[in-house]
């Protein structure tokens, strides 16, 4: 059992016993870890301020054998995630970011790249740069950084070039663009227009600032990567259907809601996290409750 130390920004808690929690949180040396937090919910904790959704910390954990939950021994707070009593849109973006880590990558599988990706999300978003932009930035180069990012360039099946037209169909299933010859037959084709193509391009650069893009076609690329991830996830993210707020801009009204909100949308995420899916079985089951009590 060696001691581990790394950055980690949290992604999922989940309460166990009256006084601790299981953390999931994606690190910048170890990728996604599951640590057993235990204390995490007594009054003055030591991990109190690290336990929360987005924070980053400098953690020291106890790396267990393959079978059982990893034990977090220290959490020094180095960033809260401030958006959430600030605005809804943004804080809804980042439970969405979050929600695709924990998703989309697997336990003790290193992407220090998407790491620092995860990491300025957070922090732009804290700033309330756009949060329909920040996402749709972030969910394009996690697909790149993973290996998924949908073909936008050169036909899906050919790789053959797409010349500039008003629309250009775009196969769900095989994950891009298609020429004129590869369409025939396909199923679960839709069309985009050729703004959105071109949007998908900008945003898959990080390391620029925001592209301004017209809010139609934003719009109309929000809609095709929601279809996208859902096809990559085998189901709808749990807080898509929120993101069609992301477009509204931020008001005094939504701020006056955010607080509340912010309670809701805790308590609800709560509700579905407890319930364990099949992507959740490497990190959470009953063998390790089991163990560590
Ligand atoms: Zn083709």
């Amino acid at each position: 059992m060696a001691s581990e130390k790394t950055d980690a920004i949290m992604i999922r808690i989940v309460d166990f016993s009256e006084s601790s929690c299981i953390a999931t949180m994606f690190t910048r040396d170890f990728g996604k870890i599951g640590v057993m937090v235990k204390g995490a919910r007594r009054p003055k904790s030591p991990f109190e301020s690290a336990i929360d959704l987005l924070t980053e910390s400098r953690i020291v954990f106890i790396h267990k054998s393959s079978d059982s939950l990893d034990l977090l021994t220290e959490a020094k707070l180095a960033r809260r995630f401030r958006a959430a009593t600030r605005s809804l849109p943004h804080l809804y973006a980042g439970y969405y970011l979050a929600e695709l880590l924990d998703a989309l990558t697997h336990v003790g599988d290193p992407h220090p790249d998407l790491y620092e990706l995860a990491r300025e999300t957070v922090i732009q978003l804290d700033e309330l740069h756009d949060p329909l932009s920040l996402v749709i930035r972030f969910e394009l180069n996690l697909l790149r950084l993973l290996g998924q990012k949908p073909s936008f360039e050169n036909c899906t099946l050919c790789g053959g070039e797409i010349p500039q037209q008003p629309r250009v169909p775009f196969g769900q299933l095989s994950g891009g663009v298609l020429c004129g010859k590869c369409r025939v037959g396909q199923s679960r084709v839709i069309s985009l227009s050729w703004g959105v193509l071109e949007a998908m391009r900008l945003f898959s650069v990080c390391d620029t600032p925001l592209p301004a893009v017209d809010p139609m076609v934003l719009g109309e690329l929000r809609g095709v990567l929601n279809n996208y991830m859902a096809n990559i996830m085998g189901r709808r993210p749990r807080m898509q259907k929120l993101l069609s707020i992301l477009g509204r801009p931020t008001t005094i009204r939504d701020d006056a809601l955010s607080l509340l909100r912010k309670a809701e949308a805790q308590v609800s995420m709560k509700q579905d996290i407890s319930k364990t899916d099949e992507t959740d079985k490497d990190v959470l089951n009953e063998s390790t409750f089991s163990q560590n009590n």
